[in-house]
């Protein structure tokens, strides 16, 4: 038995670009007419206080809709009750319904990596960091419980912690547990820390790690384009090594 552990937010489903990535864009487009900033001058503004935000209130969804308007009122020249309300609809409007997520699906080549796993004798557990209430919704309109032993929606830069309770709980050795995400950061860093394997999916990033070519030149850390590209590859390389 071998523990596997997955990232969901742009490892199983996409999600930085369609609803963070657009929903900038059409802040950017908005107030940058309304103030002296170009789009991305705007779009950088709203991110530095998004940055703000989350160190400062972690990941609770509350924190993105009042992101834009803060950052709205730090550029429009004349900010109306009107342009609030907008700027406010944009940033909720990153949170989808159970059925949007349910729509949108899961990356290419994601649901045949769940059931392979789901069919080797692994013990699997998915792990996000997110707002639960909307983490949740992804679970269920996905449908992903019928793949995993547990999920687990935890707070920011947690990750090491869950999967050092849960080798410790399964009993397996570090040395052959396996995270696979996207993030550098919450991931790959998160997996190292709990010693144990990471796969880096290289697909958005959201923030940024400090010295990120120890990660990933790291001999535990094996990297792939994208998930489609790691169903390609196993079983030479992933699962091959997996059930070795
Ligand atoms: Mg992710």
């Amino acid at each position: 038995m071998r523990l596997i552990t997955l990232d969901l937010d742009d490892t199983l489903m996409a999600c930085g670009e369609v609803d963070y990535g657009a929903a900038k864009q059409q802040f950017g487009e908005y107030t940058a007419p309304r103030s002296d900033a170009s789009v991305s001058e705007a779009i950088e503004v709203l991110n530095r206080i998004e940055k703000s935000k989350v160190a400062e209130h972690g990941l609770a969804k509350e924190r993105v809709p009042q992101s834009f308007i803060d950052a709205y009122y730090a550029l429009a020249n004349a900010p109306t009750s009107d342009g609030v309300r907008h700027v406010r609809e944009i940033g909720e409007s990153i949170f989808k319904t159970e059925d949007e997520y349910a729509e949108r699906g899961l990356m290419d080549g994601a649901e045949q990596l769940l059931e392979t796993l789901h069919n080797e004798p692994f013990d699997l557990h998915l792990i996000t960091a997110g707002d639960p209430r909307v983490q949740q919704r992804k679970i269920n309109g996905l449908q992903l419980e019928q793949y995993f032993d547990d999920t687990h929606i935890v707070p920011m830069d947690t990750k090491e912690e869950t999967i050092t309770d849960l080798l410790h709980h399964t009993g397996h050795d570090s040395t052959h547990a396996y995270h696979i995400g996207n993030s550098l950061q919450s991931d790959v860093r998160a997996a190292l820390e709990a010693d144990a394997n990471a796969v880096h999916i290289q697909t958005h990033q959201w923030r940024e790690v400090e010295n990120a070519e120890y990660y990933q030149t790291h001999e535990r850390v094996m990297m792939y384009e994208s998930i489609a590209d790691l169903v390609d590859d196993s079983p030479d390389r992933f699962l091959s090594h997996q059930l070795a």
